[in-house]
């Protein structure tokens, strides 16, 4: 019997301590468990995250493939890299910017670092993003405006501390379950209670005290009126509005009337006012990808902090808390040189570049002049361009995106390598695919939504010709680069070690970790300076209030309600949301079967169903909007509104149906609402897109 190595769940951002135990013989994990001695979790751990670590479903992929005759064909890693690199070469000597490189929240700090040293420092590509974009970058992009600096204030230390627990646009019960166990602990104190704010219900709502059933994409509207009605009952904390922040009589006279932005909302005034006098308590308010994921995602979570700022709701106990969904977004957040360079350095600044560039070892004019724009623009830019290559690593586009017939489209067009654990739709369409190591299987850390990193461990040896993503991304960059990467192979101690080096001295300063540090401790939350320091709560120490701003005080913001960004019409009369299951995560790969998916099971309310009776064929319909449609099962459920049709974000054929604008600052696209019609499913079934029964095609690449 292997013995049972410590390690950290990279199923979702809580960052729960595993212990995992290999295989006596040949590859894979025995057991998983909860880590009782990790200060995370003590012991605590969900079924989704044991059993997808433990037994994923999908096929996993056990050797390099490339495309022959338009098939898969197995190939040497030799032969692979070969050709990865011989088509970025072919690409650089034409042009910058011709390659593409989509990254990921699920890989460790270690590979994150390395990619984005690869991406910037060795390709120089302006075309560069991770999936943490799609999900909680209007978040990030608001913290860093309100308070100069992306950390969300609070950690897992302040949920038993809070009275009033608000959770806007999110489900944690099914999507952060160990987390969601210390907010209903602390909800169901005699003080406590929960407000949920959602326009379904869900598994959160079912333990709510209080349920805000908002319309969809109405969340900035209701947020600013609550904030007017905290103004109007003089519930403003004044001395901390006075003394810490900016920018409260710009948000004062920019408020609208509580009842005109309530009859906006969908909701009564009571219900503003249950909001308003909630926040008198303690309150952390958390969010997720129901506020973010808007063309006004970052104005959503603005007002958020705006109304923790203006009830003085910002300290130990209380604030705004953004859920994370990934694993390691945060960490991706800090070292994968994406909007920042490490350790958050200002992109644009000349000394940090030259900073970066110097411990790169790669000449300042190659680093990009911008960061370039997200995943939904980089997908433009190959399919109006066309860029020459695109790498995906640990990601798959082709069902996470928006509108991914357009997506399935313009990587056909392009040299693709696609890095992966898993057969995906996105491995797919590949013209070189790489067998990466998966959890339990590579060596790094990982950072948790609260700051917090810790190791991830091999509890089983890895299969003959699988690497990991460390080893592959090293293995390209050796021939690309040897100043940069003068290793084939990566050595995870000493890549974590170069990327707490480059952090020194800044907001967020890792230098004080070290692998030695974590052995020990088990998890050290940044900024971490020296040996002994560990970060709390953000931006008030002992000598009060300090942040990172250019006044040294948070900001408050003026953004105001502008409408759905593709509102229902007479041929689109309904809006399609989507959100989680809890038997799935992201786009499910780890709980399906690649092409034998069921049909999506669309929740619709029994009288949107009773009136478009004629769209329904035996319990199914076809949900369409201007991009695709798709073949559902209906589920009548009066926890939907009338006018709204809920899908499961897991599903691979739900995002042909949803829409690609971005909100302007943050670039994180507009998933959430949409407008769609019902018609009746053809007879026979028609070919699906996916070989899949649940799609039917309308786009173009179908
Ligand atoms: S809550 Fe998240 S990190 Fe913890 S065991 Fe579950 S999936 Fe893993």
């Amino acid at each position: 019997m292997t013995e049972p190595v410590p390690t950290t769940c990279m199923r979702c951002a809580v960052g729960c301590g595993l212990l995992e135990r290999g295989v006596d013989t040949g590859y894979g994990l025995a057991r998983v468990r909860g880590d009782t001695n990790h200060p995370v979790n003590r012991g605590l751990a969900c079924r989704r995250g044991v059993d997808e670590t433990t037994n994923p479903a999908g096929e996993r992929l056990t050797r390099p493939l490339v495309r022959e005759d338009g098939q898969l064909v197995p190939t040497s890693w030799e032969r692979a890299i070969g050709l990865v690199v011989s088509r970025i070469e072919s690409s650089l000597a034409d042009r910058r910017d011709g390659v593409a490189v989509l990254g990921s929240g699920q890989q460790t700090n270690e590979a994150a670092y390395l990619l984005g040293k690869l991406a910037r420092g060795v390709l120089g590509t302006r075309y560069y993003d991770a999936n943490t974009t799609l999900c909680m970058a209007s978040a990030v992009t608001a913290y860093y405006e309100a308070f100069g600096s992306d950390a969300p204030p609070p950690t897992y230390e302040d949920v038993p501390e809070a009275d009033t627990h608000v959770v806007w646009g999110a489900n944690p019960a099914v999507g952060h379950p160990v987390m969601y166990r210390w907010i209903a602990d602390s909800a169901s104190e005699p003080d406590g209670e929960l407000i949920v704010v959602d326009p379904v219900e869900s598994e959160t709502v079912d333990d709510a005290d209080c349920h805000v059933q908002l319309d969809p994409g109405t969340d900035l509207a209701l947020a600013r009126a609550v904030l007017a009605r905290i103004v109007e009952r003089g519930d403003v904390d004044g001395p901390f509005v006075e003394a810490h922040t900016e920018g409260f009589d710009a948000l004062r006279e920019s408020l609208p009337r509580p009842e005109a932005a309530a009859a906006v909302a969908g909701v009564s005034t009571g219900v503003v006012d249950r909001l308003a006098e909630a926040m008198s308590a303690p309150t952390l308010i958390y969010w997720g990808m129901g506020v973010n994921q808007s063309v006004q995602g970052t104005d959503t979570a603005r007002a958020l902090i705006d109304l923790c700022l203006v009830t003085g709701n910002l300290g130990p106990g209380t604030g705004p808390f953004s859920l994370t969904g990934q694993a390691n977004s945060m960490g991706t957040r800090v070292c994968s040189s994406k909007g920042t360079w490490p350790g958050h350095r200002p992109f644009d600044d000349p000394v940090h570049r030259e900073t970066v560039a110097d411990a790169w070892d790669v000449p300042v004019d190659r680093l990009p002049d911008d960061s370039g724009p997200g995943p939904v623009g980089i997908v433009g830019a190959i399919a109006d361009d066309p860029l020459d290559v695109c790498w995906t690593v640990a990601t798959n586009p082709v069902a996470g995106m928006p509108d991914t017939g357009r997506v399935r489209e313009a990587l056909a067009g392009t040299f693709l390598i696609a890095q992966d654990a898993f057969r995906t739709e996105t491995v797919e369409l590949a013209d070189v695919v790489l067998p990466a190591a998966t959890w339990g299987e590579s060596e790094g850390t990982v950072t948790n939504m609260e700051r917090r990193i810790s190791r991830v461990r091999a509890a089983t040896d890895l299969a003959p010709k699988v690497k990991s993503d460390a080893d592959i991304i090293a293995a390209v960059g050796s021939v690309l680069d040897s100043g940069a990467f003068p290793d084939p192979t990566a050595d995870p101690e000493a890549t974590f070690d170069e990327l707490c080096a480059l952090t020194a001295g800044t907001p967020a300063d890792l230098s004080g970790v070290s692998y030695d540090r974590l052995d020990r401790e088990l998890a050290v939350r940044w900024p971490a300076p020296t040996p002994d320091a560990e970060g709390g709560y953000r931006y008030v120490t002992d000598d009060g209030w300090t942040f990172p701003t250019e006044s040294s005080r948070a900001a408050f913001s003026t953004g105001t309600h502008g409408g759905l960004a593709e509102p229902p019409d007479e041929e689109y009369p309904l809006t399609l949301t989507t959100g989680r299951r809890p038997d799935a995560y992201n786009t499910g790969i780890r709980s399906r079967e690649l092409g034998d998916e069921a049909e999506p099971i669309a929740r619709v309310h029994p009288e949107t169903a009773l009136e478009r009776i004629e769209s329904l064929d035996r319990g199914r319909t076809v949900i369409t909007s201007r991009r695709a449609s798709v073949t559902v099962t209906v589920q009548p459920d009066d926890g939907v509104p009338p006018g709204l049709v809920w899908l499961p974000i897991h599903h691979p054929a739900v995002n042909e149906l949803t829409l690609p604008v971005v909100d302007p600052r943050s670039d994180e696209p507009n998933v959430k609402q949409c407008a769609v019609g019902l018609r009746a499913p053809d007879r026979p079934e028609p070919e699906s897109s996916f070989g899949t029964p649940g799609v039917t095609g309308t786009n173009p690449s179908s």
